[in-house]
C-alpha cells in the first residue's frame, strides 16, 4: 500500500504466476513448460548478426512471423495477431471486444488470468460452473438468460481442468451466439485437441489464441497470436498501436517464426509429450489416482490414499515441485506437467515411496 498508488492500482487482484524456483535441482513440473529445447532452427537466429541488428527497431507488424503463422493455418496475414506471450494478445482482446458494460460468460474454472484482465478493465463477468465432471457444457452459454452477454471467454483444453471440448460443440455455440466476440484461447491445443482456427473464414465473432509457450518450447521468449476475421485483428491492432507498436523484438519475431516453419519437431515433440502423458496417466491410475481425461501437457490428479496438499509437500521434498489449487471443487487434485520420460519416472517412483 502506498499513497502514491492510483485508485486503480489499490484495487487490483494481480495475477499469481506458478513458482520459478532458484534452486536448480528440482524437477519442475508446475508451470507446463516443455521439457524438450526450442527447434535448433529457432535456436540458431541467436547468431552475432542478428544480434547486432538489435540496434534497429523490429517491425512493428511483425510480417515475416505472420506469414509464418497464416501458412500454418492457411490463412490469411490479415487474419493473425501477434503479441508478446498470449497474455498480451487476451489483454488487448479483453480491450478491444470485452470492455462493455454486458458480463463476460467464462468458465468457474479455468485460466485465472482472465478475471485480473476483468478487474484491469472493469468488465463484468458471468462466471459459469464446471459441469460435476469438470467439462465445460457450452448449451449453458445460449440459454436465454445468457443471451445480452459481453464476450464469451474460454479455454480449450480448459485449464487447470485439462478436458476438450470438440469442433462441432464451439460450432453450435457459434451458430446461437453472433452478437458478440468468442475467445477460444487454445494454449494447450496442440497436445491432442481440434484448432478453431478451421473456422475463422466462417464466424466473424470467433477470435482464437495461442501461444508458443508450451507446444513449441519457448515460454521464455514471449510469443503469443491471435486468428480471426480482418475486421476482428484491426480492432487488435488499434489497442495495440496505442499502447506500444513493438510488442516482439527482433530476436522473438525470427525465432518464433523458425519454431513455426519447422513442422516435423513441433510434431515430434507434441507426440513425445502426448505418449509421455499417457504413461504417466496409466501408472497414476494403477496407483489408485483419479486422473482427468487430459488433451493437454499436464494431468490433474486426484491421490485415493493421501491427500493431494500433503501429497504436494512430500514431493517437493523429494525435489520435485507441482501445482497445488487451494480452490473450491480443484483442491483434491495436484496438476502436474507432463516432463521427459525420465523426470515422470522419477515423479512415480517418488509416489511409490511417499505411499509406502
Ligand atoms: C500458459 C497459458 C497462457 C499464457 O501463455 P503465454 O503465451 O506464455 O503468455 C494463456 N492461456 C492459458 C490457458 C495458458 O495455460
Amino acid at each position: 500500500m502506498s499513497k502514491y498508488w492510483s485508485d486503480l492500482a489499490h484495487g487490483l487482484d494481480p495475477y499469481t504466476p506458478g513458482e520459478q524456483p532458484k534452486d536448480q535441482g528440482l524437477i519442475k513440473l508446475n508451470t507446463n513448460e516443455n521439457p524438450y529445447p526450442p527447434s535448433a532452427k529457432a535456436q540458431a537466429v541467436f547468431s552475432r548478426d542478428n544480434i547486432e541488428a538489435l540496434r534497429l527497431y523490429p517491425d512493428p507488424e511483425s510480417s515475416l512471423l505472420k506469414q509464418s503463422i497464416a501458412q500454418f493455418y492457411q490463412l490469411e496475414e490479415s487474419q493473425v495477431f501477434v503479441g508478446n506471450g498470449s497474455d498480451e494478445v487476451l489483454a488487448a482482446a479483453f480491450q478491444a471486444f470485452f470492455a462493455g458494460d454486458k458480463p463476460l460468460l467464462m468458465p468457474d474454472i479455468t485460466y485465472s488470468f482472465y478475471t485480473v484482465y476483468c478487474s484491469l478493465y472493469d468488465i463484468d463477468s458471468c462466471e459459469i460452473p464446471l459441469e460435476q465432471d469438470f467439462s465445460i457444457n457450452l448449451a449453458q452459454y445460449c440459454t436465454e438468460a445468457m443471451q445480452d452477454n459481453g464476450g464469451v471467454i474460454f479455454a480449450n483444453p480448459n485449464a487447470p481442468s485439462s478436458l476438450a471440448l470438440s469442433l462441432a460443440e464451439i460450432e453450435q455455440l457459434l451458430l446461437r451466439n453472433t452478437e458478440s466476440v468468442v475467445l477460444v484461447d487454445e494454449a494447450y491445443v496442440d497436445f491432442g485437441a481440434e484448432s478453431a482456427a478451421s473456422l475463422v473464414n466462417q464466424y466473424p465473432n470467433l477470435l482464437v489464441v495461442q501461444t508458443l509457450s508450451k507446444s513449441r518450447s519457448l515460454a521464455g521468449l514471449r510469443v503469443g497470436f491471435a486468428l480471426g476475421n480482418k475486421a476482428l485483428i484491426d480492432g487488435l491492432n488499434r489497442v495495440k498501436n496505442s499502447f506500444n507498436p513493438y510488442p516482439l523484438d527482433r530476436l522473438a519475431e525470427r525465432a518464433a517464426a523458425a519454431a513455426i516453419d519447422d513442422v516435423d519437431y513441433f510434431n515430434d515433440c507434441c507426440q513425445k509429450i502426448i505418449a509421455t502423458r499417457e504413461w504417466v496417466t496409466a501408472q497414476l491410475a494403477a496407483l489408485g489416482f483419479e486422473v482427468l481425461d487430459s488433451k493437454t501437457n499436464f494431468v490433474m490428479a486426484k491421490p485415493g490414499a493421501i491427500a493431494a496438499e500433503d501429497l504436494f509437500a512430500q514431493l517437493r521434498q523429494h525435489k520435485i515441485i507441482v501445482r497445488y489449487f487451494n480452490k473450491p471443487r480443484i483442491s483434491e487434485y495436484l496438476r502436474i506437467s507432463i516432463g521427459t520420460d525420465q523426470e515422470m519416472q522419477a515423479l512415480i517412483t517418488a509416489i511409490k515411496e511417499i505411499l509406502a
